[in-house]
């Protein structure tokens, strides 16, 4: 568990932390049959509703869960005392706004530049931050994606449709189970007459996990 990753694009400090000797999700292997099995039996007996349990699914990893993150990018963009609290102690800066939890206990958030683009990965599992990001997507979870965002992260980024100029230094974050990340991506240009909810309309969850960045649609923009 010493090597599972070449350590040439972990920034500096966490590789030791996250070699530390602390463990990632211990997934029982048959974890997902289990859940299958439970869920085929509850639909069967008519204890559940497939749709409504597709529903929730849904809304734990498109609704609630990243716009709790867009609303945490959206308040440090627009109050800087806050950005440099969230910087500082994530955790404890996502919990002023309500945000915390299972699998949201230990926060860090690494901020994008014009200089530093910082891409988040778990190469063992799929820790994620479910408190500001909900359920991770499928992608996410790939062996694909977990081994190659650290081989190659400008190829993976690309494929994202996100070039990076060679100038911008890409840091890659390891999560565990222990400690989880969260980007805050840069504001975009043009985007100073917008208010706080309107900047977190535009934040997605594809950039708080380093593979997109925040845009404004042309028509948003001051004329
Ligand atoms: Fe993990």
């Amino acid at each position: 568990m010493n090597d599972h990753h070449p350590a040439d694009h972990h920034a500096a400090g966490e590789e030791a932390r996250h070699h530390g000797g602390h463990e990632h999700q211990a997934v029982p292997s048959d974890l997902a049959l289990r859940v299958k099995a439970l869920e085929s039996l509850l639909v069967d007996k008519g204890l559940v509703d497939p749709a409504a349990l597709d529903a929730l699914v849904d809304m734990y990893e498109r609704k609630v869960g990243p716009r709790n993150g867009a609303r945490v990018v959206a308040r440090a963009w627009v109050d800087p005392a806050y950005k440099e609290r969230l910087l500082r102690d994530a955790t404890a800066a996502i919990a002023e706004l309500g945000y915390g939890g299972a699998q949201g206990e230990h926060m860090r958030v690494v901020e994008n530049t014009p200089a530093v683009h910082n891409l988040i990965v778990c190469t063992l599992c799929s820790c994620y931050p479910w408190s500001v990001l909900g359920l991770p997507p499928v992608w996410y979870k790939s062996a694909a994606y977990r081994s190659r965002a650290v081989i190659d992260p400008r190829g993976v980024l690309r494929e994202f449709g996100l070039e990076l100029p060679d100038d911008v230094e890409v840091r890659v974050w390891d999560s565990t189970a222990e400690l989880r990340y969260l980007v805050l991506p840069e504001r975009p240009a043009h985007s100073e007459h917008l208010g706080e909810e309107e900047l977190a309309a535009l934040v997605t969850r594809d950039a708080m996990v380093g593979v997109a960045r925040v845009t404004i649609p042309p028509g948003a923009r001051r004329p």
